[in-house]
């Protein structure tokens, strides 16, 4: 039998068996695992899901009424989780139940293949009634922007068109969605950059793939010889986040006129449909 020797401080041998050591190991780790786990935190309840969002998901929101049953009650519990961390306010409006609904699901469909994924860097989503400008000014001249992923003093804050917002899931027949541009973008900024390469979603082999397609993209945009929103010509990152729009809002059409921009998106947002073309997760 194996025995380990071990000289104590007062000069005395003491002798121990192979198996007293594995015991005490053995007790050891039965001690630490029992001590992890009763300080566990014990995950935050929720809520129970209002059924009052179930009908709006069930009648707006196309991505959710696509999922089996079972990606259905995910998909809740994700909206629900993203609605207890994340601060929705209305300036100068009442934010309804619908808008809590449009913004919480404009969060979970694009990650929604990715189980782990939370939005770190936002704490507030401001909604204002219409258009703003570029100093958040919600009346007066150059009122173009729908919606805006803040930085600087309004770091982890986003702010939202409710009325483009409301549009992006009222009309199904849309390829505009500026609520899922909005996350995108906040995405797309996850590896410090939005430069329209999510290299946190997409892996290395694809990237250069994905450079290449965008460029060609862009060209066709601006040679006005493309159905692509000419407004993902501006630069790559609103390319990313307008084909994303597309990609979400009219997925047989995106992979009709589009097949490799449709399949790296597949790619970048991690999912895969069956054969009935209903999405589903990894
Ligand atoms: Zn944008």
């Amino acid at each position: 039998m194996w025995r380990l020797v071990i000289k104590m401080k007062n000069g005395l041998l003491q002798n121990f068996e192979l198996m007293e050591i594995a015991a005490l190991i053995l007790f050891i780790s039965f001690i630490t695992w029992l001590s992890y786990n009763w300080k566990k935190k014990k995950p935050v309840s929720l809520l129970p899901f209002a059924s009052e969002y179930r009908i709006i998901l069930q009648d707006k929101v196309v991505f959710y009424k696509q999922l089996a049953d079972k990606d259905k009650v995910i998909f809740e519990n994700r909206l629900q989780q993203f609605l207890s961390q994340v601060k929705i306010t209305g300036v100068h409006i009442i934010v309804e139940p619908i808008d809590r609904v449009f913004v919480a699901a404009s969060a979970i469909i694009p990650i929604f293949a990715f189980s782990n994924w939370q939005y770190n860097n936002l704490n507030e989503v401001l909604l204002y009634p219409d258009s703003f400008n570029e100093e958040f000014k919600i009346s007066g001249q150059n009122r173009s922007v729908l919606g805006m992923v803040g930085s600087g003093a309004m770091q982890h804050v986003m702010i939202l068109s409710q009325a483009s917002l409301r549009e992006g899931f009222n009309n199904e027949t849309n390829r505009t969605n500026t609520g899922i541009h909005e996350f995108v973008h906040l995405i797309d900024k996850t590896d410090g950059e939005v430069d329209g390469v999510p290299e946190n979603l997409l892996d290395k082999k694809y990237l250069l793939p994905w450079i290449n397609l965008m460029h060609k993209n862009i060209k066709e945009i601006l040679a006005e010889e493309s159905d692509i929103n000419p407004y993902g010509a501006t630069n790559k990152a609103e390319f990313f986040a307008v084909v994303s729009e597309y990609f979400f809002q009219q997925p047989h059409l995106l992979q009709s006129r589009h097949p490799e921009l449709y399949q790296l998106l597949k790619q970048i947002f991690g999912q895969k449909e069956d054969s009935k073309h209903k999405i589903i997760v990894h």
